[in-house]
């Protein structure tokens, strides 16, 4: 591999020739929404220029990577539907170009060994902090180690430019400009020899031959470090463009502490990838006043001079309102596999239930989330357990007997078990007893589900099945009897 990076120019936004993003997690957790975010602009950038996209796993530190969050970030990714081009690439199976180049650093004399004891640096710090100056190494061993002490590992320290500035233009915040003396000469490589975060950044993003860096911005204090080495490298800096923070409903950083963060946590409690892409994409970025995109529309539209500068505060009430409408909109046979996940993930049987695709028509009018959806749907798979307490109360009272009975004489003869027939047959029995539809359906809501909510009387009769109507009924009926003894 080449020490000298090709790129001479840094690409702008408008004149770029083939766009290339990345998406570089520290596996050291799962799949967060604010990294899934970044992955998903970086995602929508390089589709939206028809350039790649890689995916790098930053598992360097190896006391904090686990397998089991490269797993989590490669599955959430994939639940996303956010696939790259390129990768997973693993900074682990780079050491050796690592080396490779801390080598050529220090042999060009743009790096140095320093010795410096922890004890040394502790002292350093604290001397500093107490004269209200910022920490920083104050360059000991700079101008090299005469007698470098003996037994002692030394790490590689970058040299720093002393003065000027670093400036750059971020696609989001516009032009930042850092004074070199606010910077040190930071450490490249460790005792042990395995390099550090910014220096691995700067050696993949030019090997990838990376175009645009777009990250959070909790990594803009990062940017300009690796600007200087970038240049040191003799190579010129990519577009960097940092993202707002997301925040919490109560302005703090977004946390565990509010909840489900996790991508496969939302999974889980029954969000769609569209609509929580949906929901991440406008989080800091918008389009005029549009909320709903497909995935097509937003890497049509998504342009990084869209991004917000100010924060993003996660409001779990607009990701319910999206949901629900991608609930709706999506054709029934593309959700029944998701559903039948949260159904199983509820020990339900599905063995002998009616079709998922109808009873998702049933009931997403009613619920924001396939969970609650299936948690609304138990009872069309397996027997309610019993009765809703206050439901019973208020609707099998001895009054719903009658028409309870006379609707179940009626349903025996039938053989087209169809909620349009069986909607007519409702009404006939209401009519015929001169009472008002709620008086019957009300009370059979409660003896079919247990509940006082269900989608429509006639569509639950339709999935609840023959049989098992007839049955309910029974126990309906039975239950308002030992009630009118107890009376
Ligand atoms: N590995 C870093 C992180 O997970 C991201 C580095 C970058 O995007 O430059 O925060």
């Amino acid at each position: 591999m080449s020490m000298h990076w090709g790129r001479k120019a840094a690409p702008t936004t408008e004149s770029i020739m083939s766009v290339r993003t990345r998406f570089a997690p520290s596996p050291t957790g799962f799949l967060h929404v604010g990294g899934a975010r970044t992955a998903l602009f970086c995602y929508l950038f390089a589709r939206r220029h028809g350039g790649d996209f890689v995916l790098r796993i930053e598992d360097t530190d190896r006391e904090r990577s686990t397998q089991e969050s490269v797993d989590a970030i490669l599955h959430g990714m994939d639940w996303l539907g956010l696939d790259y081009d390129e990768g997973p690439v693993y900074q682990t199976q780079r050491f050796d170009r690592y080396k490779e180049v801390i080598q050529d650093l220090l042999d060009r004399d743009l790096a140095y060994y320093c010795y410096c004891s922890r004890e040394r640096l502790d002292a350093l710090r604290e001397e500093q902090k107490a004269a209200g100056l910022k920490p920083r190494y104050d360059g000991r061993c700079a101008d090299g180690v005469a007698s470098p002490p003996e037994g002692v590992q030394p790490v590689v320290r970058f040299r720093n430019p002393k003065d000027g500035v670093v400036q750059f233009n971020d696609a989001v915040r516009g032009e930042v400009t850092i004074s070199n003396t606010e910077l040190d000469d930071l450490i490249i490589a460790r005792a042990d020899g395995t390099p550090t975060y910014n220096f691995t950044v700067v050696v993949d993003d030019l090997d990838m031959n990376i175009t645009h860096v777009v990250r959070g911005d909790d990594h803009v204090n990062n940017t300009p470090r690796q600007i200087n080495i970038m240049r040191a490298l003799g190579a010129s800096e990519p577009q960097f463009a940092h993202l707002p923070m997301i925040l919490g409903p109560d302005g703090q950083r977004l946390s565990k502490r509010h909840g489900a963060v996790s991508v496969l946590q939302f999974r889980d409690d029954g969000y769609l990838p569209d609509a929580l892409l949906n929901y991440l994409v406008r989080l800091g970025w918008s389009h005029g006043d549009q909320e709903v995109f497909s995935r097509a529309e937003m890497i049509d539209l998504f342009a990084l001079d869209g991004v917000n500068k100010a924060a993003a505060t996660f409001d779990m009430d607009k990701l319910g309102w999206l949901n629900q409408h991608y609930l709706k909109e999506s054709a029934p046979e593309s959700l029944t596999s998701a559903f039948e996940y949260q159904l199983q993930q509820m020990a339900v049987s599905l063995a002998n239930g009616p079709d998922l695709g109808e009873v998702i028509v049933a009931q997403r009018e009613r619920a924001q989330t396939l969970r609650e959806m299936a948690e609304q749907s138990v009872f069309y798979f397996q027997e309610p357990d019993g009765f809703d307490e206050g439901a019973a109360k208020k609707h099998l009272r001895p009054v719903a007997a009658e028409p309870l009975l006379a609707l179940r004489a009626r349903l025996t003869d039938v053989s087209d078990w169809q909620a349009e027939t069986l909607g007519v047959i409702v009404n006939d029995t209401v009519e015929a007893l001169e009472l008002k539809l709620g008086k019957l359906a009300q009370p059979l809501r409660v003896a079919l589900s247990g509940r006082a909510a269900t989608p429509g009387i006639d569509i639950t009769l339709a999935l609840v099945g023959k049989e098992r109507t007839l049955a309910r009924i029974d126990k309906a009926l039975a239950f308002i009897k030992e009630r009118a003894k107890q009376a």
